[in-house]
């Protein structure tokens, strides 16, 4: 049983393998021609020896049919050869080889054994020989079809040795014998190879597999690797590869150029604090959308991390058409997002630069989109700002600072002036606030907003405000016990609880009761971070300090902060009081904030007097702490005693006041 199917499965075509089906129908391809020569060559040979002795149709018309059979096969294979079938395709056409060459096989033999009986003994030997060779070589061309191999083998062996043996001659009796025992061996031969062949198919299949495996997993990482995996834009190492892939280009060909442009959230920082960081993913994943949604041929986005995004024009495009661009993405940016149930308002903004007019290295050009961004940031923000040699003048004095604040000596040149807060009730001054100031040889002196804003970005600012902060104590130390100092700090002074510890270090170190210093922090610095802001200010405060928030209104003037963080005082921007006196809107400002102080039991400090009317209004509103040029300007430390002797022993009489 096991044998037969064996013999089955031998003389079958392996459907389940479609690996195999297909590799034996290319390796019986490649034989086909040098089957049919072989074919062709031997019938010939044999049918011109037995020309004069056998019947015409045996040794003319016979072969000619046979040969012309063989030459409709080649002919019918030279048109099919490029020809790829389908699995379902290749199985039939497989059984349908072997059905023919079985045929063939019969035909041929048989024609063979009927030409046998006519002409000498020589001619006789010929057909033997005919009849060997032919099936050696055909055998050994059909190898990869093991089926048509053992097929065609069998039917001529058998059919071969019957006849001889039939003869009763013993010679021929003896080849019939040899011609079977060779036909086995052969088939044996025919069996290996096709088992060898088999498996250097399977072999390679697998190998095919392994590798197609790999190529999809690295296909796969490489998607993921330059994929930002919230919003499905490009990332920004996608981002920079095509930046410089577009430099190599215009700097290469000559070409035109093209337009990077650097886009940022307003306004996403806060939303991020007020609903949590899912909702700002989700903000996120819509901007991701909205960008998509603008992008066109030649247009492409980018996230580059946090809330910046990338865009590339791939072409150079006209100042106004990049206006025009930009403010389409600035306009969808500001379209209200649905959060949470809430409706959050954001804008954006973005810095444009041109390739190679603005840099020629793509580090360059990315660096003056930047700075467009960075002033579309400080003065136009929802606006698309172009790179002008304004903002590289900009950029020149920025990085001119940067290195002199490298090098200075900070201990000598950095040094402090104080401003009083005074307090119109009680007609005393209560407290100095210490504004650092920087004279540079070269430079001169350098507003502390100028220097103080570099300083941050550099993170030079924690030299800065721990050398200030000594000075500043120091003098502190040496006024009456009643006055406090107020001292600024950057965001990044409270970005870790390390550093917010090395300020109270500082302060305990200086012998300045920690009461009798106040800490001002602005909005926007404490919108940066809000949980570490939170946790540095509560750090601070119980370590005995005060904490003030500087410049209120200026930033987002969200309420929720004077709720969330532990502030004892508020300090009212001084861009309100400008016209404080004349505008109703401001003076409604001022009224409601210095009425929510009273109401939460803050201090509130009005800072920017400057004219007695101002002073006027702000005090019936109700206003107790002030500040502004109106009563002092900032004096160097020098200058302390004096006034102090003056407006602390006398005070300071506000008009309208009795
Ligand atoms: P600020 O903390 O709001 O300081 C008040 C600023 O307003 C000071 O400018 C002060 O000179 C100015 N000022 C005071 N009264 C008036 C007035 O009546 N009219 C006008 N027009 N201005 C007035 P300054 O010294 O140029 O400082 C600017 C800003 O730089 C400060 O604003 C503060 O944010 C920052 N800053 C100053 N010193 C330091 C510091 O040591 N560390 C840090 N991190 N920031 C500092
Ligand atoms: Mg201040
Ligand atoms: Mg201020």
């Amino acid at each position: 049983m096991v044998r037969l199917a064996r013999l089955r499965e031998a003389l079958s075509v392996a459907e389940g393998d479609p690996e195999l089906v297909r590799s034996q129908l290319q390796a019986f391809g490649r034989q086909i021609p040098l089957l049919y020569f072989i074919l062709l060559v031997n019938t010939m040979a044999v049918a011109i020896t037995h020309v004069n002795c056998a019947p015409a149709w045996l040794s003319i018309y016979a072969p000619i049919a046979l040969c012309a059979l063989c030459v409709i096969r080649c002919v019918r294979w030279w048109r099919a050869r490029h020809r790829v079938l389908t699995h379902d395709k290749a199985v039939p056409e497989l059984r349908k080889l072997i059905w023919l060459s079985g045929i063939f096989g019969i035909a041929f033999s048989t024609w063979s054994l009927l030409l046998f009986p006519y002409g000498t003994a020589y001619q006789q030997a010929h057909v033997a020989f005919y009849i060997a060779t032919t099936v050696l070589g055909g055998v050994f061309c059909l190898m990869h079809l093991r089926a048509a191999a053992l097929l065609v083998l069998s039917i001529v062996i058998l059919s071969f040795a019957t006849f001889m043996v039939f003869t009763g001659s013993p010679v021929f009796i003896a080849m019939a014998i040899d011609m079977t025992l060779v036909g086995i061996a052969l088939a044996f031969i025919v069996e290996l190879y096709y088992q060898t062949f088999t498996g250097v198919v399977h072999a390679q299949s697998e190998l095919l597999a392994s590798q197609q495996k790999t190529q999809r997993l690295s296909d796969d990482n490489f998607r993921l690797a330059s994929i930002d995996s919230l919003t499905d834009l490009p990332n920004r190492r996608s981002f920079f590869a095509s930046l410089r892939a577009l430099s190599e280009q215009a700097l290469g060909s000559g070409g035109s150029g093209f337009n990077v442009g650097l886009i940022d959230l307003d306004g996403f920082k806060q939303v991020n604090d007020i609903y949590g960081h899912a909702s700002g993913d989700l903000v996120l994943q819509e901007v991701g959308v909205r960008l998509l949604a603008l992008a066109e041929p030649g247009i492409f986005f980018a996230r580059l991390g946090g809330d910046e995004f990338g865009v590339l024009a791939q072409h150079k495009q006209s100042n106004e058409t990049l206006v025009e661009l930009g403010q389409r993405i600035c306009d969808t940016l500001s379209q209200p997002y649905r959060v949470a149930g809430n409706v959050a308002e954001l804008s954006g903004t973005i810095g444009w630069a041109a390739f190679p007019e603005a840099g020629t290295t793509v580090a360059q050009v990315f660096e003056r989109a930047d700075a467009a961004l960075y002033v579309g940031k400080e003065s136009r923000r929802g606006t698309p700002v172009i790179f002008s040699t304004e903002h590289e003048t900009r950029i020149r004095r920025s990085s001119l600072v940067t290195q002199e604040l490298r090098h200075a000596d900070l201990d000598s040149e950095l040094f402090l002036e104080f401003q009083p807060i005074y307090d119109v009730i009680s007609q005393r001054t209560i407290g100095l606030e210490a504004l650092g100031r920087w004279h540079n040889a070269r430079l001169g002196a350098v507003k502390p907003e100028e220097f103080i804003r570099i300083a941050e970005r550099t993170e030079l600012i924690l030299r800065i405000t721990e050398v200030l902060l000594h000075k500043a104590l120091d003098e502190a130390a040496r006024w009456p016990a009643e006055l406090y100092l107020s001292f600024n700090l950057s965001a990044i002074d409270i970005c870790t609880s390390a550093r917010a510890r090395r300020l109270i270090d500082i302060v305990q170190a200086s012998g300045v009761p920690p009461h009798r210093v106040s800490f001002e922090i602005t909005e926007t610095a404490v919108t940066r971070d809000f949980e570490q802001a939170r946790a540095s200010l509560t750090m601070i405060k119980k370590a005995g300090c005060r904490v003030s928030l500087d410049d209120f209104g200026t930033g987002y003037s969200s309420l929720s902060y004077v709720h969330r963080l532990p502030f004892d005082t508020i300090k009212i921007d001084r861009s309100f009081m400008t016209d404080v006196d004349t505008n109703s809107a401001s003076k409604k400002i001022v009224k409601s904030v210095l009425d929510l102080c009273r109401n939460l039991g803050l201090e509130c400090v009005v800072e920017g007097l400057e004219t007695s009317s101002q002073a006027a209004v702000v005090t019936a509103l109700g206003a107790r702490a002030v500040q502004g040029y109106l009563f002092s300007r900032p004096m160097r430390a020098s200058a302390i005693a004096a006034y102090l002797q003056t407006a602390l022993g006398q005070g300071y009489a506000v008009e309208g006041q009795t």
